[in-house]
């Protein structure tokens, strides 16, 4: 089964899509994007990812060309031709193809692209043990919570983190804890799950809003605040989440273990309430 490839309301192989260099995107990281997974071969929280996608081209400037109802029909279209047990979605809009200039051009459509691969889920043994982290200084712009493809801070993060031996780097602004190179970030303590509050130094997940939904249904009470860099190492329990993570348990931070070391009770308990939404 080849992976799905789609470029400008047309499907085919992924290896046959082909993209001009004068693609803005290519050129400026002029472009938004969304990662979609499926659980049961069904788009999880599409109508999340798909508000968030049109909130990030409208915070550019860039006139979505289609609604979220062809979007939706495109991204179970995919699915449907990929025909894989789980997939993993990619949809990409940028602002076209144009001859290289800063300004934005006029009367050029945007390039709308889309990937659909196999989703392999992370080790179960890893979510079960917890994974390593590191901190480090968040090096990115002033409007993370718009997802442009301008990842090159967050490349060369968690690039650092995998040289370190870690999983994910852990962002610090000014000595507040903002999220993950790829992921947001939570943390326990005294029963509490407390997270860094939505706006412009954080990607509002659409894994943080449902976990934080089933933490308040599940009677945990929630905090949505700045924690800073001490919090964080003192913590009780860290865990990330994010659309391919799911909950991911946190047992080290720069080496210092977190709490006990071990996952703790109150992320394995949302790990087993957000195991139980997707069960089939
Ligand atoms: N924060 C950043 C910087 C991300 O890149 C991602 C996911 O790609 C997340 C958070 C988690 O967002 P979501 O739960 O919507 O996948």
């Amino acid at each position: 089964m080849p992976d799905i490839g789609f470029l400008n309301g047309e499907f085919m192989p992924l290896s046959h899509v082909k993209i001009s260099i004068e693609d803005r995107g290519f050129q400026f990281g002029d472009g938004v994007y969304e990662v979609v997974r499926t659980y049961g071969g069904v788009p999880f929280q599409l109508d999340a990812h798909l508000e968030r996608l049109e909130r990030s081209a409208h915070a550019i400037g860039l006139d979505m060309p289609v609604n979220s109802t062809e979007w939706d029909e495109w991204v179970r279209e995919g699915v449907k031709r990929a025909g894989y047990p789980e997939c993993k979605v990619y949809v990409q809009v940028t602002r076209g193809v144009a001859s290289r200039d800063h300004l934005f051009p006029h009367n050029t459509p945007p390039t709308i692209v889309m990937s659909v691969r196999e989703m392999r889920s992370l080790d179960p043994a890893l979510c079960r043990a917890g994974v390593v982290v590191i901190t480090m200084e968040d090096l990115r712009w002033g409007r993370c919570d718009i997802k442009s493809i301008n990842l090159l801070p967050n490349v060369l993060a968690r690039q650092r983190a995998s040289e370190a031996g870690a999983f994910e780097a852990i962002l610090v602004r000014d000595g507040t804890v903002t999220e993950g190179a790829v992921s947001n970030l939570m943390i326990v303590n005294g029963g509490h799950v407390i997270t860094p509050q939505e706006g412009m130094h954080i990607l509002s997940g659409v894994t943080r809003r449902f976990v934080l939904s089933l933490a308040r249904k599940g009677g945990i009470p929630v905090e949505e605040r700045n924690i800073d860099l001490r919090e964080l190492r003192q913590a009780e329990e860290v865990f990330l989440t994010g659309t391919t993570i799911e909950v991911l348990p946190v047992v080290r931070i720069d080496n210092v273990p977190v709490g006990s070391g071990q996952p703790g009770l109150l992320t394995k308990r949302l790990r087993a309430l957000f195991q139980e939404q997707i069960a089939p």
